[in-house]
């Protein structure tokens, strides 16, 4: 290497999401970012004279990586973040092909680079890319955020082809919504955590827009007294939205997600009115009338073979107002099966989505998308379960019934009378089973596993009968890992690069 040419960069995620995004806010309420797995802590200390010492370090044997252009690349693993390189910095990764000391496998560099190739070492050590012999992913099992769904009313006034719900004439009475609450503060005093996040849903929640306010209300100043934090967010379709109703959203500081499917027909398709004419107006003038309000709502997209073609307008559309969003795929359930061009078909989900991440190549944002752009896989983290199911996860019925999945409602475990409905919900072994991905049946050794977990399991359970096997997309999601890594690599090289040379 000749003297002044070398120039090592690492660039390393920081995980710098949307707020709202991990599908925080998705109708699914698959609140990945809140699940009980969460993510490793993977704290390394690095002590220099250790480095320079005994301490023997290796590449990471399952790091995967890809070229983003001529100059750099994008490597990444089950178990460390994103880590971007150019071509220096992968001459100094190379050197650990083999365990040995900092110092020992800088012998082969020119000494006046030593002190370089020294540094950017220990970036890799505390990105993960290097690791000490035997080191072992661990992952942290205590959750910060319980999270409730309530059932504010099964009425609607769209009748989308994917909905799971019966739509009969039920709603939550202020009385057991109050219920609902006190229920879920007790549960989370007895867990001990720190936060709770109240999902008001439906059916549309805005048809009993006064009732979703008295809760949030009374949540509030329940909260204040127990000193747990709270936070609100209503999922919606938009098309009831009035300028007074996002304004006394704003004033409460709640947060709103509006599900969107498309640009006109490829949404109406999708998410028809009842009577059956077009919604699309209706929720375009929703979103502008939250955006007016100083409300950015997360938008909530649901991909299936109907709308999948025409996907890359959308997303170049929610780009264009900087919205965050989240892609997620749909789930066949009992009512929407007779609707057969909802259904899966392999390689039109993976074209429309890589036609979207051209789009969103061409926008990309400042933010990351990781936790968002590949159905319930979170990439933004490493974790080891889809979503909160029966750990951090409530879901209360109209009638204040107890469950843990909000697509399964009618799978009663408890109801809100008893002292502790989430310790009930642990405990149960007989409805819906969220295993950790270690224990699904072809995801133990896939590179993807810690950022994947192996999709929805009532999906995987409804396709194969079985809860502990690989989810039936897997190989949607392993076609579209790979593109969302690069997407991830470009939005470093455009954003945090620049900011790495000023510093
Ligand atoms: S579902 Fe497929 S991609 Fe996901 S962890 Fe399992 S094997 Fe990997
Ligand atoms: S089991 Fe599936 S549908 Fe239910 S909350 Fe989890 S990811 Fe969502």
């Amino acid at each position: 290497m000749k003297k002044n040419n070398f120039n090592p960069i690492v660039i390393v995620s920081k995980n710098s999401a949307f707020p709202g995004s991990n599908h925080s806010d998705c109708q699914c309420d698959c609140d990945t970012g809140d699940c009980a797995c969460t993510v490793a802590p993977r704290t390394i200390i690095v002590d220099k004279s250790i480095l320079l010492g005994e301490g023997t370090y290796q590449r990471q044997n399952t790091s995967s990586y890809q070229k983003l252009n001529g100059e750099f690349s994008i490597w990444f693993s089950p178990d460390h973040n994103p880590v971007v390189t150019n071509s220096d910095a992968d001459k100094v990764l190379f050197l650990f092909n083999g365990a040995r000391t900092v110092s020992s496998a800088l012998v082969s560099m020119p000494k006046d680079k030593h002190e370089v190739a020294c540094k950017v070492a220990i970036e890799f050590i505390k990105a993960g890319l290097l690791v000490q012999e035997n080191q072992i992913t661990t992952f942290n099992s205590t959750h910060q955020t319980l999270t409730s769904w309530l059932h504010i009313t099964d009425r609607c006034n769209l009748r989308c082809s994917y909905c799971y719900l019966p739509h009969v004439r039920e709603d939550m009475s202020l009385e057991t919504g109050m219920a609902a609450i006190d229920a879920t503060f007790r549960s989370a005093e007895i867990h001990q955590f720190k936060k709770v996040k109240f999902k008001y849903a439906g059916g549309e929640p805005l048809i009993r827009y006064e009732t979703v306010l008295a809760l949030h209300k009374y949540a509030l100043s329940e909260s204040q007294k127990l000193r747990i934090n709270v936070e609100g967010v209503l999922l919606s379709n938009g098309t009831l939205l009035t300028k007074e109703r996002a304004e006394e959203i704003h004033n409460l500081g709640m947060r709103l997600m509006i599900s969107l499917d498309g640009l006109g027909h490829s949404h109406d398709v999708q998410r028809p009115y009842a009577g059956g004419h077009e919604s699309f107006m209706d929720v375009e003038r929703g979103i502008n009338i939250a955006l007016s309000e100083g409300i950015t709502p997360n938008i909530s997209i649901t991909v299936s073979s109907k709308n999948a073609d025409q996907l890359a307008d959308l997303v170049n559309w929610v780009l264009e107002y900087d919205l965050p969003f989240s892609l997620n795929f749909y789930r066949e359930n009992e009512l929407s099966m007779v609707d057969k061009d909802l259904s899966f078909i392999d390689q039109k989900i993976i074209d429309g989505m890589k036609k979207a991440y051209k789009a969103i190549e061409e926008r990309l944002p400042e933010k990351s998308l990781l936790a968002s752009i590949v159905d319930r896989a979170n990439l933004s983290s490493p974790h080891q379960m889809t979503c909160g199911v029966g750990n951090n996860y409530l879901v209360f019925d109209c009638n204040g019934q107890v469950g843990k999945c909000q697509m399964l409602m009618k799978n009663v475990i408890t109801n809100l009378t008893v002292l502790d409905p989430l310790g009930e919900i642990q405990k149960d072994k007989r409805g819906i089973l969220n295993l950790s991905v270690e224990e699904k049946e072809g995801c133990k050794t896939c590179e993807w596993k810690y950022w994947c977990t192996g999709g929805c399991s009532l999906n995987t359970f409804r396709a194969t009968g079985r809860y502990d096997v690989k989810s039936p997309n897997c190989h949607i999601y392993k076609a579209l890992y790979p593109e969302a890594m690069r997407l991830e690599g470009l939005r470093l090289l455009k954003y945090e690069y620049p900011k790495q040379q000023l510093q």
